[in-house]
């Protein structure tokens, strides 16, 4: 009889465990998200700054599951709690059982509740309707300097948290600003971009050649760039430092810290600060040997014991080897333990500049970096259009 597995989060660790569940005819894959659409995050960046359009952030997910004919069926519904004992996935109105469960719900933007208006005033990009309202915003403000040749104001763009995603936007919206000059003229000069953040250098924890050739590339673009600043709090004209300082801004994208889906809430196992399962080493959640946890909603830790970053490369590394530990134990095969050990890492900085590392060993910046990055990007996303249109075997074809 057929094995049937849960997927409950359709981002990047649950599209790819979908995938390499795939390849075995004996196991039934339904996949649940709360939204009909996959939600590209990682191009939030050039969403926002009008650089992407929408059909090149999203993937219908109905669609992309009938790509795998009968094998893989998609239900829309937000799933509110689990019973590991009955084996059940809750949502709001139905019950669905499960032999395998796959835990993939991601991560939220964490409006850090000590600073006070924080979350009222400012926007995430973590998920898509934020980003939609913030890119508006932006549109509004350039249609209103384009009418107003009179219009001198200063405005300040403010980027809280300087780590992967935030880097990535400060350059792309300053790139772009730069661009309206044909536009808008000189009174593109009046707009301003900051990127704060509480630790000593942008981007911490990554390497010195990833900080330093970002910090030129930002320095290059007239990023101002505030380390060691600690925001205390906000209200709609103003940001607030501890150091008693403040700016008048305009616009503020938080992007400085994570905080695991709101589903981890309702789940009572161990978890971390930040809402996200401790795992064990074969990333079960409270032992429980047919629930499994991945991507941004679990703690990775890499093989010195380190925590990784929450990637969309660890989701989907994550999901490969769970997927294939899945397929392992249905077939009586050896489970290996999980190497959580990253690649490498490509950041994008504003029109056709990139920096990144591979191996460790390959460090690369400028055009030849974005090139690789686009590349990587332009695979993913054709990779999951391809599946729609072309589609998968069937499970007759398969075996
Ligand atoms: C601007 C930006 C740039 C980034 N750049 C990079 C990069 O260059 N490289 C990189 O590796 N990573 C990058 N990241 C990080 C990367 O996007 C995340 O690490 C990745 O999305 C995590 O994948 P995931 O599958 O764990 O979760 P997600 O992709 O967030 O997917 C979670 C899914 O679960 C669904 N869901 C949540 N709760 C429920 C529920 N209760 N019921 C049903 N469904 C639910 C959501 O709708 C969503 O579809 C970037 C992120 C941002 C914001």
């Amino acid at each position: 009889m057929n094995k049937k597995v849960v997927v409950i989060g359709g981002g990047y660790g649950g599209l790819r465990a979908v995938e390499f569940l795939s390849k075995d005819a004996g196991i039934d894959i339904v996949l649940i998200d709360k939204n009909p659409y996959h939600y590209l995050q990682t191009e939030a960046y050039g969403y926002i700054a009008g650089k992407f359009d929408m059909h090149d952030l999203v993937i219908d997910l109905k669609e992309w599951c009938d790509g795998f004919k009968e094998r893989a069926q998609f239900i829309q519904d937000k799933v509110v709690s689990v019973d590991f004992d009955k084996e059940l996935v809750k949502s709001a109105t139905s019950l669905i059982d499960y032999d395998y469960l796959i835990i993939a719900t991601g991560a939220r933007t964490n409006f850090f509740s000590f600073i006070e208006g924080l979350k009222e005033h400012s926007y995430g990009v973590k998920n898509l309707h934020r980003a939609f309202n913030f890119r508006v915003e932006f549109e509004n403000l350039i249609y209103k300097k384009l009418q107003n040749t009179k219009e001198s104001q200063d405005i300040n763009l403010v980027i809280g948290g300087a780590g992967l995603s935030g880097v990535e936007v400060a350059a792309e919206m300053a790139y772009v600003i730069e661009a309206y000059k044909k536009t808008i003229g000189d009174r593109v000069k009046s707009i301003k971009i900051y990127l704060i953040d509480a630790s000593k250098t942008i981007l911490p924890g990554m390497s010195e050649f990833i900080i330093k050739n970002t910090e030129k590339r930002l320095e290059s673009l007239d990023v101002n760039i505030l380390t060691e600043t600690f925001i205390d709090r906000m209200d709609e004209n103003y940001i607030y430092f501890k150091d008693s300082q403040k700016l008048k801004y305009h616009f503020m994208i938080f992007t400085g810290g994570i905080k695991a889906s709101h589903l981890n809430d309702s789940i009572d196992v161990q978890k971390n600060s930040i809402s996200q399962f401790i795992p064990n080493a074969e990333l079960n959640i409270d032992n429980h040997k047919n629930v499994f946890a991945i991507g941004d909603c679990v703690e990775i830790k890499d093989a010195k014991g380190e925590i990784l970053p929450p990637t969309a490369q660890s989701a989907e590394r994550s999901a490969e080897y769970v997927a294939e530990t899945i397929m392992s134990k249905i077939n009586k095969k050896r489970v290996k333990p999980f190497d959580a050990s990253m690649l490498g890492i490509f950041i994008a900085l504003g029109g056709k500049y990139s920096v990144g590392e591979l191996f460790g060993f390959i460090k690369v910046s400028g055009y030849t970096a974005y090139l690789l990055k686009k590349a990587i990007a332009k695979l993913y996303y054709l990779g999951l259009r391809l599946r729609i249109n072309a589609g998968y075997m069937s499970r007759a074809e398969l075996k």
